[in-house]
């Protein structure tokens, strides 16, 4: 269980991302949970989040520490004016700590109110990116559509059961839209356009991405690499020491168990962990 998740409070988050500040990595901050079914609920993670902003200018980490967000997570279902007045909150605290907030994007039912919510969120605040996932058939267009706002981007391939008639079914197909939309980001990138973040583990694509802003010319930071904590932590040392900026999401919060399961579906052979952990 460690292995993924540190701990269930955001002591423990901040703990780890001082230890990966050591190798020079930034660290994302995310409590789990998801499709919350009371207002009250929604506002208690709404102020949870707060309080972990505060925690984190505390901690005056390196590379100021992030949050990652679920628009679900601040009552999406329950109430959405009061959750993108929730997200507000949430960019104002973060502007005013050095932070930027993450929007995650969940099941494709719930794209166009998530980038409705990031659109009006945009317009106020300019700490705040949004998730797209490459293999959702949709994805060209809705980032073609949001060029204009000169958005802060991470891409990642999906991690939701779709159909297919929403996502690509095949591995290979996802992977070369992935491909496709990086390269779109980083020619963008180039200028000033976009802030690509690429949130994958996956070698190929990484130095496919390298490849390409060097071509470009393109200086450190103008993208980043997003990996979740405990996969793959070797290789997201290798690329902080290349001079990659490099950031890990830390998750938390009492509600691992959906959450592990979840990873377990995504990747089978980390049932070794699990039985690992467990004895
Ligand atoms: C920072 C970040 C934020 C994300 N946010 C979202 C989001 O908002 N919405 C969303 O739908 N998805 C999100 N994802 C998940 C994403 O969609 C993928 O499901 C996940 O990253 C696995 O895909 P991959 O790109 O790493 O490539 P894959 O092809 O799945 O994996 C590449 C290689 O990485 C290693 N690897 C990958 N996953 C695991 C694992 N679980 N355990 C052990 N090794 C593994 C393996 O060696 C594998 O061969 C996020 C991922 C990251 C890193």
């Amino acid at each position: 269980m460690r292995r993924f998740l540190p701990g269930e409070d955001p002591t423990a988050a901040l703990d780890a991302a001082a230890e990966l500040a050591k190798s020079g990595i930034g660290a994302l901050l995310t409590e789990l949970g998801e499709q919350v079914t009371s207002p009250a609920e929604a506002a208690a993670v709404r102020d949870r989040y707060r309080a972990a902003l505060d925690r984190m200018r505390e901690r005056g980490l390196p590379l100021p520490a992030q949050l990652s967000v679920k628009l679900t997570h601040l009552g999406l279902d329950v109430d959405r004016e009061a959750c993108a007045r929730y997200l507000h909150d949430l960019a104002r605290r973060a502007g005013e700590t050095g932070s930027f907030v993450w929007i995650d994007m969940e099941e494709s039912r719930y794209v166009d109110i998530t980038l409705e919510l990031f659109r009006r969120a945009c317009a106020a605040h300019d700490n705040v990116g949004v998730c797209l996932q490459a293999y959702l058939r949709r994805t060209p267009a809705d980032l073609e559509s949001l060029w204009p706002l000169r958005p802060a981007i991470r891409l990642v391939k999906g991690a939701y059961n779709e159909p297919p008639a929403v996502a690509y079914p095949r591995k290979r197909d996802v992977d070369a839209s992935f491909g496709a939309l990086a390269a779109e980001l980083l020619e963008r990138a180039t200028r000033w356009e976009a802030s690509p973040v690429f949130g994958t583990h996956d070698g190929n694509l990484i130095a496919q991405i390298a490849a390409r802003a060097r071509v470009r010319g393109l200086p450190r930071g103008a993208y980043e690499v997003h990996m979740l904590y405990g996969i793959r932590p070797a290789e997201q040392r290798a690329l902080a020491a290349a001079g990659v900026v490099v950031r890990v999401l830390i998750s938390y919060g009492s509600a691992w168990f959906a959450w592990y399961m979840r990873r377990l579906a995504e990747r089978p052979a980390n049932v070794w962990f699990v039985l690992r952990s467990l004895v």
